[in-house]
């Protein structure tokens, strides 16, 4: 893509009030745009790197059998009265509506209630069972804090999975699954080596459920961590468990600020039983069907890994989700031997499939230089008067500052022995 076409532009500023740092680096950046608190847009730039998590997610998922479908957002209160969630009081995240035909609507801020309505045509006996809907869908809270930037807001993707199980075993097995699918996503978001899988309060059914805390000072969450045991607990459970059962003390655990990038939950029979989705089971008695649910928010995720990666100069982008894997940014656009050398580098990086992005904008070195720091490509290839009096290109590589200066030859052999995404 030709940066000189993209709509949007670098800014110096962001808006009044806009504290959270992974907020004010995507706005500058030209990557969100903040409606109002709580609600950001992605723009081009954005989308891209959403569209890659969400791909790494996806492909995660579905590995371990989960099949892809999208919910409605509009919910009748009668299932939610159902399992008492419909009441203000019970539930402070709801977003209602009058309908002008009479009646009033929500806006589904989870879709536990909704997936097992679904189920329940087409689940009644073992043998249709387990089952692994899911689904990357906004959901709408009306959260009390929006602070923290994209990590809390009051619309949000989701990607939410439910698993439908006829025994414990059965769902056990694929709860373990899934804790290591989401390791594994962490990982590939270039955050993995922070994340920790931590006991949380319970699940409807079970002792713990688990959440996934990434380690960061931005985070609003508080977590106890020994990173050498690889064990953590959340601030809500340490008082209510016997440490012994994890193998540590407590002076062994450090008290860290950490974000939710994802939990898994068992839910036991806790929705089945309330609408009565039922199974008949090898003996032909019927029994509730055990569920589980496994939420990852994307763009809170995308929040966390600009705070952690980024540095001084602008974000840091792993290569798996970056906008593009290559910056190519062209000086000296005045001399036409030199656009047209860099047009012909823009449209070989196109053919061999590398993702570029062009800046073949007529700006000084400095502000490109800058811009492409704030935007954070891995490898910016420089195009300029001296690179092309030494025959060479320059490569600097985001992470590290390292420059490296390579023949056109030689930076072919380097990307195509490191395709990246
Ligand atoms: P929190 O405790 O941070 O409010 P939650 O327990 O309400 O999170 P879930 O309802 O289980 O979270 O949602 C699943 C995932 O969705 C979370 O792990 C998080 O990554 C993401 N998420 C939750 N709330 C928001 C929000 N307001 N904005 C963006 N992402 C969110
Ligand atoms: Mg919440």
């Amino acid at each position: 893509m030709r940066q000189s076409t993209l709509f949007t532009k670098t800014k110096k500023e962001v808006p009044a009030g806009e504290v959270a740092k992974n907020a004010q680096l995507l706005i500058k950046g030209g990557y969100v745009f903040k409606n109002m608190a709580g609600a950001y847009s992605f723009l081009p730039l954005g989308l891209r790197v959403i569209g890659k998590i969400n791909k790494i997610i996806r492909e995660e998922m579905d590995a371990i059998g989960g099949q892809e479908m999208v919910m409605a957002s509009l919910q009748d209160s009668s299932l939610w009265e159902a399992t008492d969630r419909w009441d203000d009081d019970n539930v402070d995240v709801w977003f209602k509506s009058e309908l002008k035909a009479g009646g009033t609507v929500g806006l589904a801020w989870t879709h536990e209630e909704v997936i097992t309505d679904i189920m329940r045509q087409f689940v009644s006996s073992y043998k249709d069972l387990p089952q692994y809907p899911y689904q990357i869908q906004k959901k709408f809270r009306n959260e009390m804090r929006a602070k923290s930037g994209i990590m809390r807001t009051r619309e949000f993707e989701m990607k939410d999975l439910y698993s439908f199980s006829a025994t414990e075993e059965q769902h056990q097995e694929f709860y373990e699954k899934c804790a290591e699918a989401y390791m594994k996503i962490f990982t590939r978001l270039g955050i993995g080596h922070k994340t920790y899988k931590t006991f949380a309060s319970g699940g409807a059914f079970t002792k713990f459920s688990h959440e996934f805390q990434t380690l960061a000072e931005a985070g609003e969450d508080v977590v106890y961590v020994n990173e050498e045991k690889g064990i953590a607990l959340n601030e809500e459970v340490i008082d209510q468990v016997d440490l012994a059962e994890f193998g540590v003390t407590k002076d062994e655990l450090v008290k860290m600020k950490s974000i939710e990038v994802g939990n898994i939950f068992s839910l036991g029979t806790k929705f089945s039983g309330a609408l009565n989705l039922n199974f008949t089971d090898e003996a032909g008695l019927s029994k509730p069907v055990i569920m589980g649910s496994y939420g990852i928010g994307p763009a809170r995720a995308m929040g966390t890994v600009v705070d952690l990666l980024a540095d001084d100069k602008g974000i840091v982008w792993p290569e798996s989700i970056a906008p593009f894997k290559v910056h190519l940014v062209a000086l000296n656009t005045d001399n036409q031997e030199l656009v047209d050398w860099a047009d012909g580098i823009y449209e070989a990086l196109k053919d061999r499939g590398i993702e570029v992005l062009y800046d073949d904008r007529d700006a000084r070195a400095g502000e490109k230089f800058a811009d492409s720091d704030l935007i954070g490509i891995p490898y910016r290839v420089v195009i300029s008067k001296k690179t092309k009096e030494a025959g060479k290109l320059e490569v600097v590589t985001r992470v590290t500052g390292v420059t490296r200066h390579l023949t056109e030859g030689e930076i072919w052999a380097d990307f195509d022995s490191n395709p990246g995404t």
